[in-house]
């Protein structure tokens, strides 16, 4: 028989290796962190209705939702630990009603439905909180077109909101939300029947133009769909060209202050954790060193300060870097490989791949079972040169 291969590669070092220790997991207990090291189980089903390649916060979210359907699944993960690269070191914020201008109405419509699905899938975690978002500073599109339940505030009524927020006005949205990422990871890989650690994939063998094996470093696969989730590695990128775009977080001691909504400025976010520590940062620069810089790092803290000023005396606690996987087309790719229907994508989300994976997963779940379902269009749709 003749075979063709698809060729996956997974280890450029940055990505899954970035430097600086999060603040996501000194929160984590020791359980939180077993379940993102399952290893390689020796019981792994080598033909699973779906293998689900990556174990990023994307292919954990596609795997829950196969599950939920009644598929059998596995999820393999090239590094050491699943949600290793950027969904165990993003910043958390799920703000779907900030994505209208810049994402469109479709995209909206997926983020609303994630966070209403990960309220379902993270109950009792503790790791999603529902909060008030304030816009600082809006833009004439957010002032202009509030969404629901949203008003705009006067300096006044900003600072009678936030006492300790500097801004000229203010866009106040109701119940937006915020994740412990590697919480979120650990909690779904906690739910997950087959996981594994360790184990990358290689190549897609194909056959006649079906899906015959998956290649891995533990041996091959035999499933019957694939759902290709590797950040912006393997294919690359739905077969689009890959960049990783830096980024930068940081999070300081305890303020002695309480704010009540994530704040949202130009430029990143501050978010206060429920142990008063404040999350902020950004950036997103094409440097691939795995260091955090310590210029960006500072310009993170102008930013506070200038936002916060009472957080400027604040000490920093931990820095860390992260890489955003991004298609060099913009928009994220994620649907159905058309020469190849057993084979699906969800990849390159770049800046909000936690804020709609469930809803990525859910429509990847479907098209599994109902092959005439299509992806929305502020997708791309994965091109692939097949050999
Ligand atoms: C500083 C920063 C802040 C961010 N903040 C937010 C935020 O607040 N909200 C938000 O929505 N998004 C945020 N993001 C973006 C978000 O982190 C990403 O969009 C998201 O994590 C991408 O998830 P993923 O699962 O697609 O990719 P990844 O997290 O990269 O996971 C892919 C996994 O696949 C594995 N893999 C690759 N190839 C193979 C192979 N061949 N075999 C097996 N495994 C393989 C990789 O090792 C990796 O673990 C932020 C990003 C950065 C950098």
């Amino acid at each position: 028989m003749t075979y063709s291969e698809v060729e996956l590669a997974f280890d450029a070092g940055q990505v899954r290796s970035p430097l600086g220790r999060t603040v996501w997991s000194l929160e984590l207990s020791l359980d939180e962190t077993l379940a993102l090291v399952p290893g390689v189980p020796s019981d792994l089903p080598r033909r699973p209705d779906v293998l689900v390649i990556g174990g990023g916060i994307q292919g954990l979210a596609a795997a829950k939702a196969c599950e939920e359907s009644g598929m059998v699944v596995v999820l393999i993960e090239a590094g050491s630990r699943l949600a290793l690269g950027s969904s165990g070191r993003a910043a958390g914020s799920l703000c779907p009603e900030l994505h209208f201008e810049t994402d469109g109405a479709e995209f909206v419509d997926l983020a609303r439905q994630s966070l209403r699905i990960y309220s379902e899938w993270l109950v009792g975690s503790s790791c999603l909180r529902r909060l008030p978002w304030l816009v600082l500073d809006p833009s004439a599109y957010l002032s202009g077109n509030l969404p629901p339940g949203a008003c705009l505030l006067s300096r006044s009524e900003t600072q009678a909101c936030e006492p300790h927020v500097v801004a000229r006005r203010a866009v106040w949205i109701p119940r937006q939300g915020h994740v412990n990422p590697l919480r979120a990871a650990s909690w779904l890989a906690s739910q997950l029947a087959h996981t594994a650690t360790g184990l990358g994939a290689l190549s897609l063998r194909l056959h006649r133009g079906r899906l015959a094996a998956v290649r891995t470093t533990q041996g091959d696969f035999w499933p019957k769909h694939v759902i290709v989730a590797s950040g912006g590695y393997g294919m690359p990128v739905g077969g689009r060209t890959a960049v990783f775009r830096k980024g930068h977080l940081l999070a300081t001691g305890e303020a002695p202050f309480r704010l009540s909504s994530v704040i949202a400025a130009e430029g990143g976010n501050v978010t206060q954790l429920p142990t008063g520590k404040l999350v902020t940062g950004g950036g997103a620069s094409a440097a691939t060193s795995r260091e955090v810089c310590e210029h960006d790092v500072a310009l993170s803290l102008q930013r506070l300060a200038r936002l916060i000023p009472s957080a400027a005396s604040i000490p920093v606690d931990v820095t860390w870097t992260c890489f955003r996987p991004a298609a060099v087309d913009g928009r994220a790719v994620v649907g159905r490989v058309e020469e190849l229907s057993d084979v699906l994508v969800t990849q390159g989300h770049e800046r909000t791949g936690l804020t709609i994976a469930p809803a990525v997963g859910r429509l990847l779940a479907s098209m599994i079972l109902k092959p005439g379902t299509a992806a929305p269009r502020c997708f791309l749709p994965p091109k692939l040169a097949l050999p």
